[in-house]
Parts: structure tokens; C-alpha cells; sequence
């Protein structure tokens, strides 16, 4: 028998309330009921964007809400600037060339954060560029890009600015309104602490007075009729059925991160980060980036001689443990373990110690203990520290 536990970068295991909250009898979502609880989670997500503006709520996954963005804020033919460093980078890439926009990609090496004076070079090169299309934590590679410093650059231009912080929200320090990003677009499957399914995505005043000039054939996925039903006059309503369980879980699971604090939900995720680092390091390991290391996910290089899913299929199958390998170019060079949203100094103890009996298994010459020894005195030095 083993218990099945998550530590991937999304979906994350759930609160026991959050789960129970999705397992309520139905409510019609015009009733007033249904209508209270999403006027809490729109009040709510916008502490946690931090922002006075309106957070869409989309029936969508995370992309769904990137596609959102671009065919809200762009037109067909316009220009986009694309911040490529992992495979959600390239996303935003993909999405724009399927919308038939024109795609100028910066390609930035995956392990590494971008250079904001890039972006200004690339603005000042294509001064139509009408959006550019950034990341917070590219899960792929474990990287935090600058947003705040980007946002700086970008509202020097013309162009509107969107951030994909589908893992990084929650987990890491954000201000869209402070910083000026113009999109911020989260999903419920990561630092939310629901389950996969809806898109949550931050607008501002400039985007929407911006999208009212576009032209981009869109129906489900329209900004403007999301608004409309979110300023509805009563209580706030969306345009049309939404996944109302999942809001029901939403709003219980904003209720846990505010009752935590943001600020702390965002050190807790810092220090689980750093504590796992430090074992990682410790047992001889290799990061696959040394710079800005997000604290959602801990991308690591996969030990000469063996491929990443021999190690996460040994994980899963013999201790239960859901971590994966990694995606794109490099998903055989490195496997990839996540502490965000429902996680604790205990869960990261305890993979790294299973991870320290499934590389010994896999013959690689680590000492057992010395990870989890290095990561135990992390947590002690922060107790210790108050
Ligand atoms: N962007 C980032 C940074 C992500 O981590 C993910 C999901 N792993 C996505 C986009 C895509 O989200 P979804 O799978 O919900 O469409």
C-alpha cells in the first residue's frame, strides 16, 4: 500500500476543506447565493493580485487564459513580443502564431532570466509591437524573470504587458498594480490550492481601454462580456455557466492563504525552496539554474547514468510520490520536484528523504542523510531565527 502524495509544480494535493468544498450539493449560479460567494472570490483574488482592478474568472485552464489575453488585447496581424526561456515562454509564442499574429520570439538560453534592456532593445527595434508576453516562474526550468523591472521597460513603450504567473502567483511576491503589468494570468491548480480549471486573469484600466480598438473573432473568451456581468449591477455574475464547484473551492481556499497572510504564504514558499536547495546541493546534486530559483518549483539535473523518468517513475511506483521529469528539450536531462501551494517543511522532508533511498537504489554515489541532514538545518536555523 502507498499513499499517494503530490510534489509536482501543479496540481497540488488540496486543503481538507478545499476538497470538501467541492463536494457540496450543487447551487444554481444565478442565485444569490452562488452570486455572494463570487463577489468574495473577486474581492479576494484581487488582494491577491494585488490590485484595485478587476480578476477575471474563465472556465479555463491556465492556456486558455493566455489565449484569452492575446485575442483580448491584439489584433490579427499585430505584433507580439515573445520572452522565450522554457517551454511556457514558447507557449505564449505558439498561441500568437496560431492567432495569426506576428511573432518576434527573444529567445533567452533556458536556465537563465531574461535581460529587461533586451526587451527595451527589441521595442526600440519594433516600436509596433503591441503586447509583450512575459513569465513570472517558468516551470520548466525553475527561473523567476524580472517582472517589476520589465513592467518598467514595457511602459515606456507603446505596447501592453502580459505576465504569465500561472505557477508563480501566490507563491511569489507580485504587485501588478505597483509594478504596471497590464494582464496577469493565474491558474486555481497551483498556489490556489484547487483543483485544475479556471483561468484568473488580472486586467487593467490600460488593457481594457485598449481592447475596445480590437478586432479578433472571440465569443466564449471575450474580456468585454466578462466585465460587463462582473460590474453587474446586484452582484457581480459571469457571462455564462461557470465551474461553480470550483469557485466554491476557490473561495475557500482564499479564505486559508488570507487567514495565512500572503506575505507569509509568499516566505514559506521561499524557505521550502531554499531548505530543499540546500539538500539537493548538499547530496552532490546539480541545479539546472543558479540564478533568480523559483520558489515553486526545484529543477535539478539528472545524475549520470540514468534518465529523470527512472527516477520518477521509481518515486511514484515504489514510495507513492508523484515529482516529474522534465519537459521539452530537456526532459531527460532533469527531473523536477514542486513546493507550491498545500505544502509544508514536512513534505519537502520527507520527498527528499525517499529521493535519497531511490538514488542509492539507482546506484548514484550519494551519502544517505547528508541531503535531508542540510535541509533539516536549514529549517532549524529558521525556527531558531523566530
Ligand atoms: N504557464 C506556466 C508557467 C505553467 O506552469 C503552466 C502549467 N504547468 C501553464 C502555463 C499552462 O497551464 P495549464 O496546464 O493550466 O493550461
Amino acid at each position: 500500500m502507498h499513499k499517494y502524495r503530490i510534489m509536482a509544480p501543479g496540481p497540488v494535493e488540496l486543503p481538507p476543506s478545499v476538497l470538501s468544498a467541492g463536494s457540496q450539493p450543487m447551487i444554481h449560479h444565478r442565485t444569490p447565493q452562488f452570486r455572494q460567494i463570487f463577489k468574495d472570490v473577486s474581492q479576494n483574488l484581487k488582494h491577491v493580485f494585488m490590485t484595485e482592478q478587476s480578476v477575471l474568472v474563465l472556465s479555463a485552464g491556465g492556456t486558455g487564459g493566455m489565449e484569452a489575453c492575446i485575442a483580448n488585447l491584439t489584433s490579427p496581424g499585430e505584433t507580439i513580443l515573445t520572452i522565450c526561456g522554457g517551454v511556457f515562454g514558447e507557449r505564449w509564442a505558439k498561441i500568437g502564431e496560431s492567432l495569426q499574429r506576428k511573432v518576434i520570439r527573444l529567445e533567452v538560453p533556458w536556465g537563465y532570466k531574461v535581460d529587461p534592456l533586451a526587451v527595451a532593445a527589441c521595442l526600440k527595434e519594433s516600436p509596433e509591437i503591441a503586447l509583450v508576453c512575459g513569465t513570472l516562474s517558468e516551470t520548466s526550468t525553475g527561473v523567476i524573470h524580472p517582472i517589476k523591472e520589465l513592467a518598467k521597460v514595457v511602459n515606456g513603450s507603446n505596447a501592453l504587458f502580459a505576465v504569465d504567473a500561472i505557477s508563480g502567483l501566490v507563491a511569489c511576491e507580485f504587485f501588478m498594480d505597483e509594478w504596471g503589468v497590464d494582464a496577469v494570468v493565474a491558474g486555481t491548480q497551483k498556489g490556489f490550492m484547487c483543483p485544475p480549471g479556471l483561468a484568473l486573469i488580472g486586467i487593467s484600466e490600460k488593457a481594457i481601454e485598449t481592447m475596445k480598438s480590437k478586432q479578433s473573432p472571440k465569443f466564449y473568451w471575450s474580456f468585454e462580456a466578462a466585465l460587463k456581468s462582473l460590474k453587474a449591477d446586484a452582484l457581480p455574475d459571469t457571462p455564462w455557466t461557470p465551474n461553480v464547484s470550483l469557485v466554491v473551492q476557490l473561495h475557500q481556499a482564499l479564505e486559508l492563504i488570507l487567514k495565512e497572510g500572503l506575505s507569509n504564504v509568499w516566505d514559506r514558499h521561499l524557505l521550502l525552496s531554499q531548505a530543499l536547495r540546500s539538500g539537493i546541493e548538499a547530496l552532490g546534486l546539480k541545479l539546472f539554474s543558479n540564478e533568480a530559483t523559483s520558489p515553486v518549483v526545484t529543477v535539478i539535473r539528472t545524475p549520470e547514468g540514468v534518465a529523470s523518468t527512472d527516477i520518477t517513475k521509481k518515486m511514484l511506483n515504489d514510495w507513492g510520490i508523484s515529482i516529474i521529469a522534465g519537459q521539452g528539450k530537456i526532459k531527460q536531462e532533469v527531473f523536477r520536484i514542486g513546493h507550491v501551494g498545500y505544502c509544508d517543511r514536512s513534505d519537502v522532508l520527507m520527498a527528499l528523504a525517499v529521493l535519497e533511498v531511490v538514488l542509492k537504489e539507482l546506484q548514484i554515489p550519494i551519502s544517505l542523510g547528508s541531503g535531508v541532514k542540510a535541509t533539516q538545518e536549514v529549517f532549524l536555523k529558521s525556527i531558531q531565527r523566530g
